[in-house]
């Protein structure tokens, strides 16, 4: 599997620790390739078996925590995730530090975001 360090990190926490990405029922999907077209253009997490005619999670890491927009569109559920609920968990551990300094960064790079200052 390709590795980008843009994924790397999530919030400082390390990603290859996450366990928050699809799987993907071979039996239930129909190859329709939603999937493939919803996930974020950067993100790319799926890729295509043309033989096959279903889709293969190429790309486990590169899924946005906390994402399962892939999920809620797939009419055939073929497509599950972990409990959400491991996500919560893992954002109480992040660093206040570490949002404080990503929010700065956010707000500095987009100053339309700024209201009321
Ligand atoms: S949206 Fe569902 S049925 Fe369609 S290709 Fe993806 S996993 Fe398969
Ligand atoms: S949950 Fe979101 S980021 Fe993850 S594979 Fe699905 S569409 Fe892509």
């Amino acid at each position: 599997m390709a590795t980008d360090t843009f994924f790397s990190k999530w919030h400082g926490l390390e990603r290859s620790n996450i366990t928050w990405y699809p799987t993907v029922d071979p039996a239930k999907c129909t190859g329709c390739g939603l999937c493939v077209v919803t996930c974020g253009e950067k993100r790319n997490v799926f890729g295509f078996d043309k033989a096959a005619n279903t889709v293969v999670v190429l790309y486990p890491d590169h899924c946005m925590v906390g994402c399962n927009n892939c999920m809620v569109g797939c009419l055939w559920n073929a497509i599950s995730f972990p409990d959400e609920r491991i996500v919560r968990e893992l954002a109480k551990t992040i660093a206040p530090e570490q949002i404080k300094k990503e929010l700065d960064a956010k707000l500095t790079a987009n100053p339309e975001l700024r209201i009321n200052e």
